[in-house]
């Protein structure tokens, strides 16, 4: 293996640049070339690829997004558009390609796989958290963080004005985000996708605090729960709770940006160096991750098929705790 390329892909998450600099240092650790992709898949299939020198991911660590682009690439779900992808790898010699981003990303590469026998390795970058095969995904400890640190900023004026606060963040699919962040701020409520939303029994709960005093409320929505997105839910409490005033707030897209917490940078190290050692030792068509503080390899239809279980303990300590 003597020329490596890499690339980010899908939702960009704070952590992919340590991610992007540990997989080029430590392939000039072994005296391999590495080129970085432009956006994606995106690049692949457009050749916008150059080679990267050790230099070039100096002072990037502590960089929220990425310094390589990400996109959404239509072009990749089309056969020609792989074929086309196909093409420039043979053009610009590479051997094996690291791929850091979410589901899509891996599902993509699998698919690419079937067709043309090029290694892939992923690195699971996205704050969503929802893939299996690692206990934490690039980014979504600072999603976490960016989020606490939001809604406390929150609590402070809902104190003051006596208010009843939904906040909706990201996860349409999953409620990682939504849970412990929920925790991490005591919020009073916590919707999410993985468990069904009852509105007479939010109501139930939101009146109960009133009559404990509570002078403020916070309700963490996951943008994808059952009951609708946080101005949905809005509506449908509207009447039900006359004690206090209602207002939404939607975190949006603050969640992926930022300076990348000590964690994340640590993780994205460790993967962006086990990537390109899972390349160099002949692995193909995984993703890497950190189990129990140790490298894991789970195959890419694994780590997207199998989707991570919420932790029910967390949700029983969720409730416990907001009572
Ligand atoms: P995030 O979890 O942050 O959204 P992601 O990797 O899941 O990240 P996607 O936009 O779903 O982001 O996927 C990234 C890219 O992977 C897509 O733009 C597309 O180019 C490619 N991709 C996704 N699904 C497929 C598929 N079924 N076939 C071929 N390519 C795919």
């Amino acid at each position: 293996m003597k020329r490596i390329g890499v690339f980010t892909s899908g939702g960009d998450s704070p952590g992919m640049n340590a991610a992007v600099r540990a997989v080029v240092r430590t392939c000039f650790y072994n005296n391999v070339q590495v080129f970085g992709i432009y956006e994606g898949y995106k690049g692949l299939i457009e050749g916008n690829i150059k080679e990267l020198q050790s230099s070039d991911v100096s002072n990037i660590i502590q960089r929220g997004g990425t310094i390589l682009k990400s996109a959404r690439c239509k072009e990749f779900h089309l056969t020609e558009g792989r074929q086309k992808a196909f093409e420039n790898i043979q053009r610009f010699e590479l051997d094996g390609i690291v791929a850091i981003g979410g589901d899509g990303t891996f599902t993509g590469a699998s698919i690419f796989n079937k067709e043309h026998n090029i290694p892939f390795i992923g690195i699971p970058g996205t704050i969503d958290n929802d893939l299996y095969g690692t206990d934490n995904c690039i980014g979504y400890d600072t999603a976490l963080n960016t989020v606490i640190e939001a809604v406390d900023k929150i609590r402070d004026t809902a104190s003051s004005h006596n208010r009843l606060f939904l906040v909706e963040v990201m996860g349409r699919d999953a409620g990682f985000i939504a849970l412990r962040s929920g925790i991490g701020v005591g919020a009073e409520a916590i919707l999410i996708p993985e468990t069904q939303t009852y509105i007479n029994e939010l109501v139930d709960k939101l009146e109960s605090g009133k009559k404990k005093h509570k002078q403020s409320m916070i309700v963490i929505v996951a943008e994808g729960d059952d009951a609708g997105n946080a101005h949905e839910i809005a509506e449908k409490l509207k009447g039900k709770c006359p004690a206090y005033d209602t207002r939404v707030t939607v975190l949006g897209h603050i969640q992926r940006g930022g300076s990348p917490s000590a964690a994340d940078r640590v993780l994205a190290s460790h993967l962006g160096y086990a990537a390109v050692n899972a390349l160099l030792a002949g692995k193909t068509n995984v993703m890497v991750g950190i189990v129990n503080k140790e490298v894991a390899y789970t195959p890419f239809e694994k780590a997207i098929k199998h989707h991570r279980e919420i932790n029910k303990n967390l949700l029983e300590l969720a409730e416990v705790l907001s009572c």
